[in-house]
């Protein structure tokens, strides 16, 4: 079972995006790709988080049997933020996701966050530490842990592994319900067999980033890693049919 955890969609009024890309991913072998909204900076705007959502959904109607999407939003816009989760859950969401409208932390997060685990369902959160400063609104590994310890029961999925592996790793280390993905350009030496070796192999999703960066080698870096096959398996795919209760 191989499932990218992390991709996004892309404008693709023709679909010829869509065709490329799951050509391609079913060429390398991939099962499903969870896919969320094109990466944007914006906060505060309804119409943006519609707008991203409807082209979420849009392509996932042309593969219904290969994508599974999760629902974007801004949560500082309150209950129209919630309104628009719930009507993602309606159109077949399997998760939710945030990008940098708001910190993970803030108070305005929280309905969110209790309709995931009211739902059962997976959080993703884009999640960098960047030594230069992050963008205003832009969740840290160290918020991560914070919510995985205000809410054990919440499936949260920590980004990137943050974008420095061993600054995230060392976050979540000792907050069991904290998942990570290993998507993104990123490719440290041995960031891989690291990140399994302090958090397990339960805790770790292959994801892609897809396009942001490509099938091919984000595959790699656990494909060929020097993980056990077990283990592999596990980051592959099997955790996250687990998160998603995919067949
Ligand atoms: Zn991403």
């Amino acid at each position: 079972m191989l499932i990218d955890f992390h991709a996004h969609v892309h404008d693709d009024d023709d679909g010829r995006y869509s065709d490329m890309l799951v050509k391609e991913a079913r060429r390398i072998g991939i099962d499903y790709v969870c896919i969320s909204e094109p990466v944007t900076h914006s906060r505060d705007s309804l119409a943006v988080v519609r707008s991203q959502n409807d082209l979420v959904f849009r392509t996932y109607e042309r593969y219904p049997d290969f994508f599974v999407p999760l629902v974007y939003t801004h949560a500082n816009l309150g209950q129209a933020a919630l309104d628009e989760v719930q009507k993602g859950f309606d159109r077949g969401a399997r998760g939710i996701k945030m990008e940098v409208a708001t910190l993970i932390t803030d108070k305005c997060v929280e309905p969110i966050i209790e309709e995931a685990i009211a739902r059962d369902v997976p959080l993703m959160q884009h999640t960098w530490h960047k030594i230069t400063g992050n963008y205003p609104f832009e969740t840290d590994a160290v918020h991560c842990a914070e919510i995985g310890r205000r809410y054990p029961e919440l499936k949260l999925v920590m980004a990137h592994i943050s974008g420095d592996n061993r600054w995230g790793i060392r976050a979540i280390r000792d907050v069991p319900s904290v998942y990570t993905d290993c998507s993104g350009s990123i490719a440290d030496y041995g960031h891989i067999e690291y990140c399994v070796e302090q958090l397990g192999a339960d805790r770790l999703l292959w994801g892609t980033d897809v396009r942001g960066a490509d099938y091919l080698y984000t595959l790699a870096k656990v494909r060929d890693s020097h993980l056990i096959d077990e283990d592999k398996a596990k980051v592959l795919g099997l955790n996250a049919a687990k998160l998603l209760h995919l067949e």
